[in-house]
């Protein structure tokens, strides 16, 4: 016989692939994600000093979304003395018109240039390769794009990829430049709601309720949560989170609901040389792409 939490956690496990196969829309495929981490990491850092490994990687993601998207605009700017590029795909769907029916998912494809929580100093100069902090989210979203290209969204949907946000910190500049020139260069985009997806492929997953999302876009925060309960996705922890400066800030700033899924306590490979696929599994993007697909779908 089962111990009695083998039992529940077998039903459990049943009643979430039942409620993903039941499922009217596409089905996230987590390995598709976990290849796209790969590709991201193999172009090198994507910092404002390798410029030849972030055109590689730019071009892999315009690439990537070419065929799937209605429209890709890329969004050059400098901000700081830096030079970043925003890209925005859009899946229009023309029946959700104006900005009520518009749905924006966000993920920075930067990653950080100094690995200063390293515990080996000698490796703290050195740029981290941004498997989980950079390439997760870009993986979660090309994934989604491939899905909204199967079966169009009944709203329109957005996805925008950031530069700069991991810059936080380094000679006093602080963290999501890149979104805030988004938001700023963009004043006539305002989406119904939005998610930020950054850090979203640890084994381990644990994402808690972000503390800003939850105080400034608290009926998001518990759509998306209910949404994980229903699908069992166990990554989703129903509790509150600490302050996170992220993409969704220059948002919530702006009066939109943008809600930031991040997993905290950040592992102990955060900002170092060990950010590396091997701390990256499908199943957990999987959990995080099933419940975006379902939030976009529903
Ligand atoms: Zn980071």
């Amino acid at each position: 016989m089962l111990p009695k939490p083998a039992i529940v956690y077998t039903l459990l496990l049943m009643l979430s692939v039942s409620a993903v196969a039941d499922s009217t829309y596409p089905v996230f495929n987590g390995e598709k994600a976990l290849a796209h981490i790969k590709t991201q990491v193999a172009f090198g850092p994507r910092t404002p000093d390798n410029s030849e490994g972030k055109q590689a990687t730019l071009d892999f993601i315009r690439q990537t979304l070419k065929p799937l998207s209605s429209k890709i605009t890329v969004q050059p700017f400098t901000v700081q003395g830096l030079n970043g590029k925003n890209l925005w795909a859009t899946f229009i769907n023309p029946k959700a018109t104006g900005t009520t029916n518009r749905i924006m998912l966000g993920a920075h494809w930067d990653t950080r240039p100094i690995s200063e929580q390293d515990p080996d100093h000698s490796k703290q100069a050195l740029p981290t390769p941004g498997a989980n902090d950079g390439g997760s989210g870009v993986a979660v979203l090309l994934e989604l794009a491939r899905l909204f290209s199967i079966k169009k969204p009944e709203v329109t949907v957005d996805l925008i990829f950031f530069d700069l946000e991991d810059m936080g910190n380094i000679k006093n500049l602080p963290f999501a430049l890149g979104a805030q020139v988004f938001v700023d260069q963009n004043p006539f985009y305002r989406p119904s709601k939005g998610v930020i997806v950054d850090m979203v492929c640890d084994k381990n997953l644990r994402i808690p309720q972000e503390r800003y999302s939850k105080q400034q876009a608290p009926k998001l925060i518990k759509e998306i949560w209910s949404i994980a309960e229903s699908q069992n996705a166990m990554g989703f922890y129903k509790q509150q989170g600490t302050y996170i400066h992220d993409d969704h800030l220059p948002f919530l700033k702006a009066g939109i609901p943008v809600v930031d899924l991040i997993h905290y306590p950040f592992p102990d490979y955060w900002h170092t040389s060990r950010d590396t696929i091997e701390n990256c599994d499908a199943g957990s993007l999987e959990q995080v792409g099933n419940v975006l697909s379902a939030f976009v779908y529903n």
